[in-house]
């Protein structure tokens, strides 16, 4: 059944919110009249998605909206696991509890939450259909639905676990590598690119390596599959890190298929002849594609979702805009990056809702801090312009951007500082 809850703007309503502005600090010098504007004459901005980009967009369009816009998120789950930091669960310097983030603050800011999934777009109505039955209509529309996976044959992530969603996925993998046993191996493998953080699985093979043999001491074998032709970033660094544990690394390795019972996959090297590999724990992280809802609102172009890079709105449909893991601008899959698009898309979002035109210069900032043991973390961090003659974000490259920091112990505890803003900028 559809219920029609918020209307779709009209003409006289824009001029007066035009003339009104928005904002915080608008709103609070608005006569008590004008306060009395009823939600449902509201321009109506639904977030689709409560991760790093998601839930930064809603919290920053609310708080930047004032009373001038309604703001709904919906999220079918109530409390999000960070993947950011989710390595460390596996070597048990942190929890998924210690990583869970629910959405009170957004609600207490003025936030409507709706734990439920968005099933299908009607773009031309400007409605939203939810998995619960009902329907919303929408003035804007941004989608922040992460990423979906490509599974190979055979591949059961419930046995075999990738663990890049985090949450129940790396509590699995954490205790299949607990009872990892002596002299036993761990196979990972790493997708094609682009796929979610760049350093995150080459982070992964060193903390898990350095849990196995230098903390427990089982003398296991650790063997990293890479689709890419070479480790995707910070090259140097975790080359040097792999022959310091020791882990056996096979470039342009795709997977062809997996045994989730027998644990083994077949893989082929430069296309040529499939083999086979065992493993006491086997960890596939597939490739990667846009959100699910992306493809089913036909908002693709290949794996991902084009988008204009000034403002996020699809090139494929006008009122919608697409930021986080799902976009397809170029820029690097993360989580940090993702907090950096989500608020420009919120200022353009909330500029075009006054008729002007959004920030002709934006730039973005991803950040990532890769722990490599108990005690070590590198650090690589880039800065992203948009080009006027070509219309993409470029890597802006400086004396200090892109910055690559090799591991140290300050680095491992500048991280934390680090999450922890990201944390709170994004859900407090
Ligand atoms: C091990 C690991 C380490 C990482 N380390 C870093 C790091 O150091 N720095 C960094 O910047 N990034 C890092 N990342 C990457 C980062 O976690 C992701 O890039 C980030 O989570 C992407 O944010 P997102 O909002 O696009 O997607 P997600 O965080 O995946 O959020 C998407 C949300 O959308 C919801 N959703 C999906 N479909 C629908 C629908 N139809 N209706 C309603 N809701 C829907 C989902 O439930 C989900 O909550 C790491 C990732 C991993 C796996």
């Amino acid at each position: 059944m559809k219920t029609k809850t918020l209307s779709t703007a009209n003409f006289s309503r824009r001029s007066f919110l035009k003339s009104l502005g928005f904002g915080a600090a608008t709103a609070i010098g608005l006569p008590v009249a004008m306060q009395s504007v009823s939600a449902a004459e509201l321009p109506h901005i639904i977030v689709v998605g409560g991760g790093f980009a998601g839930a930064t967009a809603a919290k920053y369009l609310q708080m930047w909206g004032g009373i001038g816009v309604q703001v709904t998120l919906i999220e079918p789950n109530e409390n999000y696991v960070s993947p950011i930091l989710s390595n460390l669960v596996l070597n048990g310097q942190k929890t998924t509890d210690s990583l869970t983030f629910g959405y009170q603050d957004h609600q207490n800011r003025g936030v409507r939450i709706l734990h439920t999934s968005v099933s299908s777009i009607d773009k031309n109505n400007q409605t939203v259909a939810l998995s619960n039955g009902q329907a919303l209509s929408y003035d804007r529309l941004i989608l922040a639905p992460g990423i979906e996976f490509d599974f190979v044959a055979g591949h059961d992530e419930n046995k075999v676990p990738h663990a890049w969603k985090a949450g129940v996925q790396t509590n699995l993998l954490k205790t299949q590598l607990d009872s990892l046993p002596a002299g036993g191996s761990f196979v990972l493998t790493i997708p094609a690119a682009p796929y979610r953080c760049p350093p995150g699985p080459y982070e992964r093979a060193c903390v898990v390596a350095d849990q196995l043999n230098n903390v427990r001491g089982l003398g296991a074998s650790v063997t990293v599959l890479d689709e890419n032709p070479n480790f995707t970033v910070e090259a140097e660094t975790f080359a040097a890190q792999f022959a310091r544990y020791g882990i056996a690394y096979i470039p342009n390795a795709r997977v062809t298929s997996v045994n989730s019972e027998a644990k083994s996959l077949t893989y082929s090297v430069n296309g040529g002849a499939e083999q086979m590999l065992s493993a006491s724990v086997l960890n596939v992280i597939p490739n990667q594609k846009a959100g699910q809802i992306i493809f089913d609102a036909g908002l693709n172009s290949g794996n991902w979702a084009p988008v204009n890079p000034l403002n996020y709105e699809s090139t494929l449909a006008s009122n919608i805009y697409v930021i986080g893991d799902s976009q397809g601008t170029g820029q690097p899959k993360a989580g940090h990056i993702g907090n950096s698009e989500a608020k420009v898309c919120a200022d353009a979002v909330l500029r075009s809702l006054s008729g002007l035109a959004p920030d002709p210069a934006p730039k973005t900032n991803s950040a990532c801090y890769s722990p490599v043991s108990r005690t070590e973390a590198t650090w690589l961090t880039a800065v992203y312009e948009f080009n006027a003659s070509t219309g993409q974000m470029q890597l802006v490259s400086t004396e200090n951007y892109p910055y690559a920091s090799a591991p140290s112990t300050r680095n491992y505890g500048d991280m934390f500082n680090w999450a922890g803003n990201l944390f709170d900028d994004t859900f407090g």
